[in-house]
C-alpha cells in the first residue's frame, strides 16, 4: 500500500492522517493567506487615528488639570480632539465596509436577506423540507418535495447523458451497507474523522475547527480595533486550518478563550470523531459494517470484473450514483452539509504512464475561471484561463484530469450555474492527500461563499493498491508486448527481521514505506547506505523520520525478460455532491420582479428547460367548457411527447396563475384563449407567440429539448401582444 511519500519535502510537512482523505473542513473556502493591501492599510490607518485620539484626549485632560491653562487653549484642544474623533469614526466606517463587503460588493446582511428569500420560497413550494418535520426534524436530514425531486431527477438524467453516455462509462449500483473490511482497507475506519469538542457541562458536540474558524472570521469582520498583525495571524489560521493537529486546534481554542457557543461553558480538548454511521450486518451482530461515506469503494472493489467486462482494456471509466452517509458533527448551511446525500462519482482508470486523452481537443479551447495554487499562495484571485494552456504550462497535471475539468465546467454551465460564480480551485499542498498527483475543486459561489461542489482528483494508484493488499486479489492491468523485452527491475527487499527488532510495532509501516519508494528514491538510499551505512528515512504514516541501516534493506536492479507489463492503474475521480450543485443552482436561478400593479415582488426561478421541474403549464384563459376541452387535448399531446406539465383550470386570474408557476420555474405557459390556436409565453421575457393547437406540443418539445432556442421560435411564429392577457 503506497502510504508513504519518502524524501519529498512537501510530504515531510504533511500530516498523513489529515491528508488521507481530501475532505474539506471548511465549506466556504478562504484560500488567501495574505491580507489584502487595502484592508491592512485601513487597519493601520484606524489604529493611527485611534492613537492620535487617545493622545489628544490625554492632552486635554492635562490642560484641564493645569490651573495656568487659558480657557482658549483648552477650547482649541477640545476642538482638535473632536476633529480627530470624526476622522477616526470615518476610518472605522471605511474598514467596516471593507471587511464586511464580498468580492461583488454585497454585504453579509444583503447575502443573508437574499438567502432567506430563496430558502423561504424553496420550503414554501416544497422543493425541499426538513425531514421528519412533524417530530421537530433531525439536523442534517432533508426531504425533496415534488418540484425538488423533479429538479434532482433532471440533473441526474443530464449527468448520465453528459458523462456516462458520452464516455461509454460502465455504470454500477452497489449497496450502501458496506462490510468493515472494505472501509478498513480504504482507510475510512481509522482516519475518516473530524475534530470534535464537547461542552463540558451539557455534552453538546461541536466541530472544533468550525468554532475556531467562526471566531477568526467574526473577529476579522467585527473587531475594528484588531491590529494589522493580529488580523494577519487570524487570516493565517484560516488559511492553514485544515493542517492543524488536534493539539494545535485545542491550544488556539484555549488561547482565544473560545467557549461553547450556546452556553458559554468551557469546552473539552478536541479529539477525532469518525463520521461513519456504524451498523452490523445480519442478526448475530458479529459482522460489523458501515453506511458508505462515498460510492467510490463499490467501484474499486469491482475493478477486476469491470476491467474484464471492458475487454481487459484501459482506459475506461465506471460511474455510480447513490446515497452517501456522513454523521456530520454539526450540520449547518441547509442542503450544503447534510448527513445523507446523493453522490455521483466517476472513477476513470488510466495507465499511469499515459494520461493523455483522445478527446482533450474538444475542451482545450474552453476558457473559465481557474485558481491555481500559485495564485492562491500569492493572495491573488481566480483568473480566466484557457484549459489547453493550463495543460501545456503544467498548471494542471495531465490531459485526462484537464479533460474532466473541462467536462465538469460544461456540465455545470448547461445546468444554469452562473459562469462568473464558478471557479476551479487547485488544492494547496496541505489539502492534498499525499498519494494524489493533483486535485481541483469546482467551487460555486453562493450566499455562503465559495462552496466545493465537485472534487476532481488524480488519486494515482492508491485505492486499487489498498484493496489489492487487503483482499489478496490483484487489482491490476496488463499491457502485452508484441515481443518479449529485457527490462531492468528495481527490487527492494526489506529485512522484516531486522526492521522488526528495530521498530517493533511500527515495522509494518516502515516496510510499506520502503516498498513504496520510487526508483530514484531507492537508488539514492542505496548510494547513501553504501557510503555512510545508514540514512534518515521519512515515513509519512509515522509522521517522522527513522534511521535505516544497511542490514535492514537490500536494493538492487535485476535484468529480466518480460512478455507483458503488469501495473496498477491510476484513477482520476470526479466526485459530484448533487445536493450542493442543486442548492447553488437554486440561488443562481432565483430573482424577484415587480408585479404589474407594482405593489408586490414576485419570485421567479429562471431554470433552463433542461432542469425545470415542470416544462409547461396549460391555462384556459376563462372558465368555459370549450377551453377546458382544448386544454385537455393539449395535455394529452404533451403527455404523448413526454413533456411534464400541469393544467390549471382554476378561475384565478391568468396573471396569478403565471406568477404561481414562475415561482417554481416553469419555463413555458400555454394559454387557451380560442379553440384553434393558443399562446405560448416564455417565463423570463414574458414574450408570447401564437401557435395552432396541432403544433403546440411539437413547439414546446423543440424548445425544451434544446433543439431550438426561444429566439428561433419567436422568429417563426407570430408574436402575441401580452397586454391582451392580464399579466400580474
Ligand atoms: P469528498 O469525498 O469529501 O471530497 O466529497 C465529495 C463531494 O461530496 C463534495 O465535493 C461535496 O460536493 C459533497 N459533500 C461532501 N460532504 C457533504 C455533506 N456533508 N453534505 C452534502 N454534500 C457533501
Amino acid at each position: 500500500m503506497r502510504l508513504a511519500c519518502v524524501f519529498s519535502s512537501a510530504a515531510k510537512s504533511q500530516n498523513p492522517i489529515k491528508t488521507l482523505f481530501r475532505r474539506h473542513r471548511s465549506l466556504a473556502v478562504s484560500a488567501l493567506p495574505i491580507m489584502a493591501d487595502s484592508e491592512e492599510s485601513l487597519r493601520r490607518a484606524l489604529s493611527e487615528k485611534q492613537a492620535a485620539v487617545d493622545a489628544q484626549a490625554e492632552a486635554v485632560r492635562a490642560l484641564k488639570a493645569r490651573p495656568a491653562s487659558a480657557p482658549s487653549e483648552i477650547d482649541a484642544a477640545v476642538e482638535a480632539l473632536k476633529a480627530l474623533k470624526v476622522e477616526a469614526a470615518a476610518a472605522a466606517r471605511r474598514l467596516q465596509a471593507a471587511v464586511s463587503r464580498n468580492g461583488d460588493g454585497s454585504t453579509a446582511g444583503s447575502r443573508e436577506a437574499f438567502r432567506q428569500a430563496v430558502v423561504n420560497t424553496l420550503e414554501r413550494r416544497l422543493f425541499y423540507i426538513p425531514s421528519f418535520k412533524i417530530y421537530r426534524g433531525v439536523a442534517g436530514l432533508y426531504d425533496y418535495g415534488p418540484p425538488g425531486c423533479a429538479v434532482k431527477s433532471n440533473v441526474l438524467a443530464f449527468w448520465r447523458q453528459h458523462f456516462v453516455l458520452e464516455e461509454n462509462m460502465l455504470e454500477v449500483d452497489c449497496p450502501c451497507v458496506t462490510p468493515e473490511i472494505v472501509l478498513k482497507a480504504s482507510g475510512h475506519v481509522d482516519k475518516f474523522t473530524d475534530l470534535m469538542v464537547k461542552d463540558e457541562k451539557t455534552g453538546t458536540c461541536y466541530r472544533a475547527d468550525h468554532l475556531l474558524k467562526d471566531y477568526c472570521k467574526e473577529k476579522l469582520e467585527k473587531d475594528l480595533t484588531l491590529s494589522a498583525e493580529k488580523a494577519a495571524e487570524l487570516k493565517h489560521i484560516l488559511a492553514v486550518l485544515d493542517d492543524l493537529s488536534a493539539d494545535e486546534v485545542g491550544a488556539k481554542i484555549k488561547e482565544y478563550g473560545i467557549a461553547a457557543p450556546d452556553t458559554k461553558n468551557p469546552l473539552s480538548d478536541p479529539y477525532p470523531f469518525n463520521l461513519m454511521f456504524q451498523t452490523s450486518i445480519g442478526p448475530s451482530g458479529l459482522s460489523p459494517g458501515y453506511m458508505r461515506p462515498e460510492t467510490a469503494q463499490g467501484i474499486f472493489v469491482n475493478f477486476k470484473d469491470l476491467y474484464y467486462y471492458n475487454g481487459n482494456k484501459l482506459p475506461f471509466a465506471a460511474a455510480q450514483i447513490g446515497q452517501a452517509f456522513r454523521n456530520e458533527i454539526s450540520p449547518r448551511q441547509g442542503l450544503l452539509r447534510v448527513r445523507e446525500f446523493t453522490l455521483a462519482e466517476i472513477e476513470h482508470f488510466v495507465d499511469p504512464e499515459d494520461k493523455t486523452h483522445p478527446k482533450f481537443v474538444d475542451v482545450s479551447n474552453l476558457e473559465f475561471l481557474m485558481f491555481p495554487r500559485k495564485e492562491q499562495m500569492a493572495g491573488e484571485s481566480a483568473k480566466p484561463m484557457i484549459l489547453g494552456e493550463a495543460i501545456s504550462k503544467g498548471t494542471v497535471n495531465n490531459e485526462t484530469l484537464g479533460y474532466f475539468i473541462g467536462r465538469v465546467y460544461l456540465f455545470l454551465a448547461c445546468l444554469g450555474i452562473d459562469k462568473d460564480r464558478l471557479r476551479f480551485r487547485q488544492h494547496l499542498p496541505n489539502e492534498m492527500a499525499h498519494y494524489a498527483a493533483d486535485c481541483w475543486d469546482a467551487e460555486i459561489e453562493c450566499s455562503y461563499g465559495w462552496i466545493e461542489c465537485v472534487g476532481i482528483a488524480d488519486r494515482s494508484a492508491y485505492d486499487l493498491r489498498a484493496h489489492s493488499e487487503k483482499s489478496g486479489v490483484a487489482l491490476v492491468a496488463h499491457e502485452k508486448f508484441s515481443e518479449s523485452r529485457e527490462v531492468e527491475k528495481l527490487v527492494i527487499v526489506p529485512s522484516k527481521k531486522e526492521l522488526g527488532l528495530a521498530f517493533k510495532g511500527n515495522q509494518k509501516m516502515v516496510v510499506e514505506a520502503l516498498e513504496a519508494m520510487s526508483e530514484k528514491e531507492a537508488l539514492k538510499m542505496r548510494a547513501s547506505l553504501e557510503s555512510k551505512g545508514e540514512v534518515d528515512f521519512h515515513v509519512c504514516t509515522l509522521g517522522k523520520a527513522v534511521v535505516i541501516t544497511k542490514n535492514m534493506v537490500s536494493i538492487s536492479i535485476e535484468k529480466k525478460k518480460e512478455h507483458q507489463r503488469v501495473f496498477t492503474p491510476s484513477v482520476i475521480e470526479p466526485s459530484f455532491g448533487i445536493g450542493r450543485i442543486i442548492y447553488c443552482l437554486f440561488e443562481h436561478s432565483f430573482y424577484t420582479r415587480l408585479s404589474k400593479s407594482e405593489d408586490e415582488q414576485l419570485n421567479v426561478f429562471r431554470f433552463p428547460p433542461l432542469v425545470a421541474p415542470i416544462k409547461c403549464t396549460v391555462f384556459p384563459l376563462i372558465k368555459t367548457q370549450k377551453f377546458d376541452d382544448v386544454a385537455k387535448i393539449i395535455a394529452r399531446s404533451l403527455t404523448a411527447a413526454g413533456i411534464s406539465h400541469i393544467i390549471d383550470i382554476t378561475g384565478t386570474s391568468i396573471g396569478k396563475r403565471y406568477a404561481r408557476t414562475d415561482e417554481i420555474g416553469v419555463p413555458f405557459a400555454i394559454t387557451v384563449d380560442s379553440t384553434n390556436s393558443v399562446t405560448i409565453r416564455e417565463r423570463d421575457s414574458k414574450e408570447q407567440i401564437r401557435v395552432s393547437i396541432d403544433e403546440v406540443a411539437k413547439v414546446v418539445k423543440e424548445v425544451t429539448d434544446g433543439q431550438s432556442t426561444w429566439a428561433d421560435i419567436m422568429w417563426r411564429y407570430p408574436a402575441h401582444a401580452a397586454s391582451l392577457v392580464d399579466e400580474e
